[in-house]
């Protein structure tokens, strides 16, 4: 498959190599790809160093469980720690988690960039003052609504359950074009039409004469005092074994590898923040879903997931979407084996897979293990425990109100659901906290940004606090969870995060 110029793989490593820069970008995904192309774009020159390989979207098919060993980190099988534990998925590949992700494209909430300027004293973080980050980035992903005749008829269901409740059901905007609603984002977009960076910004980065390189894990950042200047890691074999060294020199280091790897790259280098919060604060969305069975064949993988939001309970901290998922995914995820595992999966065309999303009230923390890799660690509040069961029984009465005839819990030890009369059945019994079956795949929070080097790790633009020359652009920033999905939120701050880096761009250039 011929790669762009510019864009190096492990095959064109043939010795240990030292490489030198103006700006090293650490992850290609979210933050990374953005930061890249916008330092690119004003003149710098930028490295970025990716651990995932480079997968094309001609290289993208529809085989689920290839695909996750191919583009997840670990095969997607990552979990924190705690009560209940929680299964997270992150992306490694060129690209990151975007060539993985659902496409959702939401602005940051107004309240809570009020709450991150009025709590955390963000400077310029103000809707008014964010706008235009949002509408550059919204640009370059073509983030907007589907085309007509793209949605599946799972999504119908939720929108004709929200209708009936009269509840709020807003369709979602999305980072496509043209999108032939084939439901396989979470797996590569085979069309390209999905505009994740590896079709958007790392192109564009490349062409303003940005270098990335693939299959190159950082292991640890170079540093001379309080400055960073670059960092050393080693080449990924095909075996998952490192390989070449390399050390990239450069004027200035920014850490994009996501909430969970930023923290661990800095522990494991030693960088020390006078808050002590490297790695705290990390905010996860939890996520919990439903098997909802209906009389008619819905077909759900006929059409674009997750095409409508239901916007009722965002207040409260509640999202509800239909996320359809593939058979063999599925039936690894049912609480069923034997009898019932083949039943439910023969009703599997019949079968509208609901989610829900909690902007969560507590936070866990991520640590270094011995050997350098990151743990996460999460423990659900009670409070939220009680709002997950909340939130599931109001989906559940939408689920019952659009047709469905059963509804499998994602509690432990609970009955399906039968009709709108069992959904009380939900609050007949104590929540048992362990039992409850969470995922996510929004990890947040972890290097906080804010006015206060005491609480936060960063400045408002990105800047760690008592180092010099090292930035963070990725998820790790969020002061606080969201509440709605958060990519857009990670690219208009790495846009913001640059256009700050390049204000110093001449003395950059000259140092
Ligand atoms: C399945 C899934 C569905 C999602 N759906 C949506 C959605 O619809 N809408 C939305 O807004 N958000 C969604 N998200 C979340 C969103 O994609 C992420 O929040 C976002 O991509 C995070 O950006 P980031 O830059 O922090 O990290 P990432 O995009 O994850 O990028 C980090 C990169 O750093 C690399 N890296 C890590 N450590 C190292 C190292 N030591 N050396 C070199 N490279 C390293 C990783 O390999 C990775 O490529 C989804 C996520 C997943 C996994
Ligand atoms: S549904 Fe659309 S964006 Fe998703 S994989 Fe298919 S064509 Fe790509």
């Amino acid at each position: 498959m011929p790669r762009p110029e510019n864009l190096f793989t492990r095959d064109d490593w043939t010795a240990d190599r030292a490489l030198t820069c103006d700006v090293l970008v650490i992850g290609s995904g979210a933050g990374g790809a953005v930061v890249a192309a916008e330092l690119a774009e004003g003149g710098l020159e930028v490295i970025v160093l990716e651990e995932g390989g480079y997968h094309p979207t001609e290289e993208f098919t529809t085989h689920a469980t290839a695909m996750v060993r191919k583009l997840y980190r670990d095969g997607g099988a990552t979990l924190a720690i705690g009560s209940p534990p929680i299964a997270f998925q992150e992306g490694r590949a060129v690209g990151g988690s975007t060539v993985i992700n659902g496409g959702m494209s939401w602005r940051t909430p107004e309240r809570i960039l009020d709450r991150w300027w009025r709590e955390d004293g963000v400077d310029g973080v103000r809707a008014k003052e964010m706008g235009r980050y949002f509408e550059r980035v919204e640009k370059y992903i073509s983030a907007k609504h589907q085309d007509p005749g793209t949605t599946s008829r799972d999504n119908e269901l939720l929108r004709e359950g929200a209708e009936k409740m009269s509840w709020k059901v807003i369709p979602n905007i999305r980072n496509q074009l043209h999108c032939a609603g084939t439901n396989n984002c979470a797996f590569g977009c085979p069309t390209g039409a999905k505009r994740s960076t590896l079709v958007t910004y790392i192109p564009r980065a490349l062409a303003f004469g940005a270098r990335l390189y693939a299959d190159c894990r950082v292991e640890r950042l170079l540093r001379e005092g309080t400055r960073s200047v670059g960092a050393e890691g080693r080449v990924i074999q095909p075996n998952g074994k490192p390989g070449h060294r390399f050390t990239v020199r450069a004027k200035l280091v920014v850490s994009s590898a996501g909430a969970i790897h930023t923290p661990a790259l800095l522990g494991r280098s030693g960088v020390k923040s006078p808050s002590g919060r490297i790695g705290q604060n990390l905010s996860l969305h939890p996520n919990v879903k439903v098997l909802a069975v209906f009389d008619e064949n819905v077909e759900g993988w006929k059409g674009v997931h997750q095409a409508y939001q239901v916007r009722e309970f965002q207040e409260e901290g509640y999202l509800f979407a239909a996320v359809n998922i593939p058979p063999s995914i599925l039936s690894m995820a049912t609480p069923f084996y034997g009898r019932e595992l083949d039943e439910i999966m023969r009703d599997y065309n019949r079968t509208v897979i609901a989610g829900m999303l909690l902007e969560d009230s507590v936070t866990g923390r991520v640590r270094v293990l011995p050997g350098g890799r990151p743990q996460a660690f999460y423990d659900l509040s009670d409070f939220d425990a009680h709002r997950l069961v909340r939130g599931t029984s109001l989906l559940c009465e939408l689920l019952f109100s659009a047709g469905a005839r059963r509804i499998v819990l994602p509690f432990e030890g609970m009955a399906d659901l039968r009709g709108p009369d069992d959904v009380r059945k939900l609050f007949e019994r104590p929540v048992h906290k362990p039992g409850i079956e969470v995922m996510t795949v929004h990890m947040m929070g972890t290097c906080a940004m804010g006015g206060d080097p005491k609480r936060h790790v960063c400045d408002s633009y990105g800047k760690v606090y008592g180092h010099e020359g090292l930035y963070i652009s990725d998820a790790s920033l969020f002061p606080s969870p969201i509440g709605v999905n958060p990519m857009e939120t990670i690219m208009a701050l790495a846009t913001r995060n640059a256009e700050r880096i390049l204000d110093q761009g001449a003395a950059l250039k000259a140092a």
